[in-house]
């Protein structure tokens, strides 16, 4: 399906659905409410009234995921490179038309436009670390369940092989990037990998879109203290601090509303 058809026919692609999966990162008050009554969404809401982004919090300690992600990566990674994003992308919103949008509708909306490079260079950074620290936590790593196990079986064979495409593509891409486990316009888990601050929410520059459920940051300040050039051991070590609670929660409200 051509990506043009894509955007006419996603049925999941509503605003509601786009909404959901971060909905601790938009600035609506409907999504404020959301998140507060949800037990496990530890992150608080990521806007102020005013409708500028903010950073949120750590749901964990900047060391809780020693040995795998070292205190000191956290704090600059969170407290430099994520706070950088979130103040760039008030700026760049400053007189573009989508400023007072919710973060959702602001990354679905970008497009390949030099007017729109910094809301999506930012935008994007904004939303990708919010789901990458919601995403992990001390002591994860437990294989996931239920419906979402289910899914993953079907659209990949197997735990393992999701895990193999999945740790592919993060290690090959080039660069700078994400990779992402997303679930698609029908309902489907897939795997894939973006450049930059790019992410499959971003309908109108990717190659396939979807909502992502998981996402692993393969940028070089998200490892290299620790781990320098070994990328791959580094992905190898994601997997013991997934938080498969978090990504059921987000693949079960992006599903619900498929
Ligand atoms: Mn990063």
């Amino acid at each position: 399906m051509k990506k043009r058809d894509f955007l006419k026919t996603g049925a999941i692609f509503t605003a509601g659905a786009l909404i959901a999966p971060l909905s601790s990162c938009s600035s609506s008050e409907e999504s404020k409410d959301q998140s507060s009554n949800t037990p496990t969404d530890s992150i608080p809401p990521a806007t102020t009234s005013a409708g500028e982004f903010t950073l949120p919090e750590l749901p964990y300690a900047e060391d809780a995921l020693e040995p795998y992600i070292d205190k000191m990566t956290m704090n600059i990674h969170h407290g430099k490179h994520h706070a950088g994003y979130v103040k760039k992308l008030n700026k760049a919103l400053q007189g573009h038309p989508l400023a007072g949008k919710d973060l959702d509708s602001i990354v679905t909306s970008v497009s390949e436009d030099d007017a729109d490079t910094g809301v999506r260079n930012n935008g994007g950074g904004h939303y990708n670390h919010s789901l990458f620290w919601k995403i992990m936590k001390p002591g994860g790593g437990e294989a996931p369940t239920g419906d979402l196990a289910k899914a993953i079986d079907e659209a990949f064979g197997s735990y393992d092989a999701f895990k193999e495409e999945f740790a592919k593509a993060a290690a090959t891409r080039f660069g700078s990037g994400w990779a992402w486990l997303a679930l698609d316009k029908d309902g489907k888990l897939f795997v894939s990998s973006t450049p930059n601050q790019d992410n499959p929410m971003m309908l109108k520059i990717v190659e396939k879109p979807g909502i992502p459920v998981l996402g692993i940051d393969v940028w070089e300040h998200a490892y290299y203290l620790h781990y320098q050039n070994r990328r791959k051991e580094y992905i190898d070590n994601f997997f013991k601090i997934i938080n498969w609670e978090g990504v059921a929660e987000n693949y079960t409200t992006a599903k619900g509303n498929a």
